[in-house]
């Protein structure tokens, strides 16, 4: 059974006036546990917006999501954060660490939400810096550390309830050639570990890391087969 499971799922925006923007027009896709999968295509093709569905940030105007079984399309905000907090880790683009928060109070924030208790939670934390390569950096806040180290806050932060899925939405799109080549590495030895990852990105050298690329193209899948290299420069 797919870890992810998605059947029909559109996403219709209302638009100004009459206007309604169709981001995704029936999407059918199947994520298998440790598998690991870019999201690719051209800007306005649906990436986000497939994104944040696979996330819980939103939810679909039709269709069905199953997320290890749970149909989570059906789900109330409430059983969503639920999820979002427990079940999926997400990596944003831009971090979105607390700037006046120690790295290891940032780690701990989703066990503090769930009423996990002081010890076990600075431990778990500590445990998910080491593993991101950043246990010596425990008590740094962001403007402390460099973009790359950052981000390795935010992946250590979306462990640390080992979720189901690793969600990535254009991870590496803030940070410069070698620290994105350093989260490229950590995310092969994650996938190496059998995690699930899922990651947005429009760098054809990111989307190359992955064992299977998902093409998107207005709001159509095409799973594999790519669309022109044209289409990719934003
Ligand atoms: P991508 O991430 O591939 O650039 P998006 O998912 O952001 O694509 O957008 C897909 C389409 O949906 C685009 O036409 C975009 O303008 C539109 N869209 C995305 N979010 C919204 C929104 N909140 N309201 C209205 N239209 C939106
Ligand atoms: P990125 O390319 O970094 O994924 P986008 O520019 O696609 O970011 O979207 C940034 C945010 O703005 C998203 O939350 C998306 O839903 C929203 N958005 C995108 N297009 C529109 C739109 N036409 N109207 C309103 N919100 C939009």
């Amino acid at each position: 059974q797919p870890v992810i499971q998605l059947s029909g799922i559109t996403k219709v925006y209302e638009g100004e006036g009459d206007a309604e923007v169709h981001a995704l027009s029936g999407i059918d896709l199947d994520i298998f546990e440790g598998e690991y999968v870019a999201l690719m295509g051209p800007s306005g093709s649906g990436k986000s917006t497939l994104m944040h569905i696979l996330g819980c940030l939103d939810q679909p105007t039709q269709g069905s999501y199953h997320l290890g079984g749970d149909d989570v399309s059906q789900m109330g905000e409430d059983e969503l954060a639920q999820i979002r907090n427990e079940r999926i880790g997400f990596v944003f683009q831009a971090f979105n660490l607390l700037a006046r928060t120690s790295a290891q109070k940032n780690v701990e924030l989703p066990l503090a939400y769930r009423g996990v208790g002081m010890r076990e939670r600075s431990q778990r934390a500590k445990l998910a810096l080491t593993r991101v390569g950043l246990g010596d950096r425990l008590g740094h806040k962001p403007s402390e550390l460099s973009g790359g180290q950052k981000q390795r806050v935010a992946i250590a932060r979306a462990l640390v309830q080992d979720p189901k899925v690793l969600l990535a939405d254009e991870p590496t799109g803030n940070l410069d050639s070698k620290s994105t080549k350093g989260i490229l590495r950590l995310f092969d030895e994650l996938h190496a570990e059998g995690r699930t990852i899922v990651l947005v990105t429009h760098e054809e050298e990111v989307g190359a890391r992955a064992q299977r690329i998902i093409w998107l193209r207005d709001g159509l899948i095409s799973d594999g087969r790519p669309v022109l290299d044209d289409d990719l420069d934003e």
